[in-house]
């Protein structure tokens, strides 16, 4: 048996980059010839498996056909037989179709190199189109290479449109995009995972609502980029900046869908749309599974994002409903990515990237002030149930009126 290194670790050896994990293909093998050396079987019915040691995974050459719709729908065949080669042109990326053996020699019969030095997302052959998820992981990869230069190949791209435009991406399951989506939020530059999808029509599959905010004016006083999509993108280019958490990302990149479904005669105009958009934002949190925290996280900042940037000018009683809305108390870490996520939507504008927030720091101070009521006195008074209730909120309004009162001075 003879065996290589393939896929990201050789491809990001090339570039220079540090290797995470290293994948590894087995050829001239059979699965009982790697049960005998020790190597732990992944799944029933895929011939992959774990290194007994290293925990690394290994897996045996094979080939692919498609016999149906989506991921389920595919057969594969290994054997002894099944050449380096043969394995490599399953693969969807060229740059990610190259393997290496214990000396460094390179096996790169699909050009892999060639397009790492012209900066290209390429894919291997036609079979491209035979797995829907690999239009989300060319954008994916779109996303971590924009910095060096990376573009998708113009005929990459023709493909995914076609896979787009097949129905094809409807087969995914919700934990497979979601995946790929989350990670490409992750990268440095995630604004280029939305554009590499919307270039190819996947956007407008899988997140129409994000897709409908192009083309949606806003008013140039406050966003001088004008384009609601525009503007999206730049808040997720901001998050990246600023390495805000996926908590924040997947919340700044859903804040606006309520601005797609106002009426043309309103614009640039978007009134309510902060409610307007919880049911788009639901939508699409439940669409991908998306975890809990996250879901949580983009509704509240659909909701009250605007709340965030008239921080200075709300009335006590609006800032204690909006410091009661996160539940601050038990909750505080949330409310620091809700202020983190109005921030980079402030800062999403053209020109104004650079701009002071202070409804930060006025917002974190109110919420000291609101924590700091003591329930303790409250309950030496004789104030039980619901009364008890009404008591701590009418102490925390007076809290936050004397906060408002020596910020103002
Ligand atoms: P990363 O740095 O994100 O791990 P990677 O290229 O190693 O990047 P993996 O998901 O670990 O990506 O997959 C390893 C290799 O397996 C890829 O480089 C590619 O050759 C192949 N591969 C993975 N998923 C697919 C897919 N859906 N279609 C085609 N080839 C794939
Ligand atoms: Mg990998």
């Amino acid at each position: 048996m003879r065996i290589y290194k393939v896929g990201g670790a050789v491809r990001d050896r090339l570039l220079g980059k540090p290797v995470t994990d290293i994948d590894w293909v087995v050829v001239g093998a059979t699965t009982e010839e790697m049960l005998a050396k020790g190597f732990r079987p992944v799944g029933a019915d895929f011939p992959v498996f774990l290194h007994p040691k290293s925990g690394e995974e290994y897996a045996l050459a094979r080939t692919e056909r498609k016999s149906g719709r989506g991921y389920g729908g595919f057969t594969f065949h290994a054997s002894p037989e099944v050449t380096l080669e043969e394995d490599l042109i399953r693969r969807d990326l060229t740059i990610n179709a190259m393997a290496e053996d214990d000396q460094q020699n390179l096996t790169d019969p699909y050009h892999g190199q060639r397009d790492l030095e012209a900066r290209l997302l390429r894919h291997v052959s036609p079979a491209f189109a035979e797995d829907p998820l690999r239009v989300l992981r060319v954008a994916r990869f779109a996303a971590r290479y924009a910095t060096l230069g990376f573009t998708v190949a113009p005929e990459t791209l023709a493909l995914m449109r076609q896979l787009s435009e097949s129905g094809e991406l409807e087969a995914l399951t919700p934990e497979r995009s979601w995946k790929e989506i989350s990670r490409a939020l992750m990268e440095d530059q995630p604004q280029v995972f939305v554009e590499v999808l919307r270039a190819c029509g996947a956007l407008k599959v899988l997140m129409p609502e994000v897709d409908a905010l192009f083309g949606v004016p806003q008013p140039p006083a406050h966003h001088p980029e004008i384009d609601t999509g525009a503007h999206t993108l730049s808040v997720l280019q901001q998050a990246a900046l600023h390495k805000q958490p996926l908590t924040v990302r997947w919340a700044c990149l859903l804040h606006d869908l309520g601005k797609g479904l106002t009426p043309e005669e309103e614009w640039p105009r978007h009134i309510a749309h902060e409610f307007k958009g919880l049911k788009l934002i639901k939508a699409v949190n439940e669409r991908f599974k998306v975890p809990r925290d996250c879901q949580e996280l983009a509704l509240l900042v659909g909701e009250y994002h605007t709340h965030g940037h008239r921080a200075l000018e709300l009335k006590p009683s609006t800032l204690l409903e909006l410091l009661q809305s996160f539940d601050i108390y038990r909750r505080p870490q949330r409310f620091e990515e809700f202020i983190a996520a109005c921030e980079m939507d402030a800062r999403g504008r053209k020109g104004l990237e650079e701009r002071s927030y202070p409804q930060a720091d006025y917002l974190r101070g109110a919420a000291t002030a609101a924590r700091s009521v003591a329930v303790q006195p409250l309950l030496e008074k004789g104030f039980k149930g619901p009364e008890l209730g009404e008591a701590i909120k009418r102490e925390r309004l007076k809290a936050l009126k004397a906060y408002k009162e020596t910020e103002s001075i």
